[in-house]
């Protein structure tokens, strides 16, 4: 990347900062959840039309999009800039989307503004919004659909507490679990009956045993979602979701039997039957970060100001892992001003104010100018690839 790039990509993001922030705001004063994004999709769809981009809005699915600027028609690498903009149920924008989404939109003027100036330039621009990553796994559905066919590099980056270009996300599942008892007047013969919410408690006392001998990198979320409907009828039903995460899949799997085995034992014990599945399309996997690609993104994020001040592993996991073991991939999370961690109405505060737009815009300039590293050196593309390859064949 050229000096003269440098300059494009901080002036045109300075230049519309104030734009970008109104952006950002709309997104985060009224919050959707997965797959419910209309206003959030509207939007983005809108501001990127109205950057000269082409837009192809409800993009596989009614609240995703694929925007694309590629002046010189199938020349150079396809890169694509990722956007997040759902949000939490009850607390809002707890996880920062719409700081993501502002940050995707930053660069992609950025890159666009660049190419405009230099028609040296090769390669194809794609910025893919990507619905439902709070649990709907958006980005798998999308894979699935195809739309990451064609795509040669993707990047996104994550509103956090803390700094860390090089976070390591987990894999993570979900399972439905359900008891089936018996039900049976609770006073006058409550031998006839079978307790399900027994069940699910039994169950939730074994994976709370299970934790003292799992690694301190796996964990075990439960939560018990019906328990009956009143005290004095034998609970014949009893609802469970439980969350595992581990750094690997071959960690998942042992992980996976020996809760499962907390299921049916609880069942055994209480004379009751369960039934267990886990959701295929919500399986979500760990990050592979392409450290060539973030490399390039540290070096650019550090010249322009950014500390990693406390880099560690992330214990949360994303749907961009599942992107991360198709193409070249990175997802640094960084620092907004915030004493809470996502997922709390402390962060989803932080996101909306004015504090967060200084280190947003700071990673939105460094997303712009590994792009443009990305279009004007085919060779680092073909050192991510090469990394790429030898990651995923040493990932398991
Ligand atoms: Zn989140
Ligand atoms: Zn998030």
């Amino acid at each position: 990347m050229s000096e003269k790039d440098f300059e494009i990509v901080c002036a045109k993001i300075e230049d519309k900062k104030e734009f970008l922030n109104s952006i950002s705001q709309e997104i985060w004063k009224m919050p959707e959840l997965q797959y419910k994004e209309v206003q959030a999709h509207a939007v983005l769809t809108c501001a990127l039309k109205r950057c000269g981009f082409q837009v192809q809005k409800h993009y596989f699915m009614p609240t995703a999009f694929r925007a694309e600027f590629c002046p010189k028609k199938d020349v150079g690498p396809t890169v694509a800039i990722l956007l997040e903009y759902d949000a939490l149920p009850e607390i809002g924008h707890a996880c920062g989307h719409n700081l993501i989404a502002e940050a995707g939109l930053a660069a992609a003027m950025a890159v666009k503004a660049a190419m405009e100036e230099d028609n040296e330039i090769k390669g194809r621009l794609v910025v893919m919004g990507t619905p439902a990553e709070e649990g709907g796994g958006g980005k798998i559905q999308l894979l699935e659909l195809g739309a990451f066919e064609n795509i040669d590099a993707a990047m996104m980056v994550h509103p956090a507490k803390v700094t860390n270009i090089f976070p390591r996300t987990l894999c993570n599942i979900r399972y439905a679990v359900h008891f089936k008892g018996k039900e049976a007047h609770a006073g006058a013969c409550p031998w006839e009956g079978r307790n399900a919410l027994d069940a699910a408690v039994s169950c939730y006392l074994n994976i709370a045993q299970l934790r003292q001998h799992i690694k301190p990198s796996w964990k075990i979320q439960a939560i018990i979602t019906k328990g009956g409907t009143i005290p004095n009828i034998i609970p014949s039903a009893a609802d469970m979701e439980v969350h595992m995460r581990t750094p690997t899949r071959s960690e998942l799997k042992v992980l996976r039997t020996r809760v499962e085995a907390c299921f049916t034992s609880a069942a055994t014990a209480t004379g009751c039957e369960v039934q267990f599945r886990y959701d295929e399309a919500n399986a979500y996997e760990n990050l592979i970060t392409n450290k060539v690609l973030a490399n390039i993104f540290k070096e650019y994020a550090e010249r322009l100001g950014m500390e990693e001040l406390d880099p560690h592993k992330l214990p949360a996991s994303t749907d961009f892992g599942n992107v991360s073991h198709v193409l070249p991939s990175f997802h640094p999370a960084y620092a907004i001003p915030c004493k809470d961690i996502n997922h709390t109405k402390e962060f989803a505060e932080a996101a909306g104010a004015h504090e967060a737009q200084g280190p947003t815009l700071l990673v939105s300039k460094a997303m712009a100018m590994t792009t443009l590293t990305i279009f004007r050196s085919p060779q680092i593309f073909e050192e991510a690839r090469r990394v790429f390859e030898e990651d995923v064949s040493n990932d398991s």
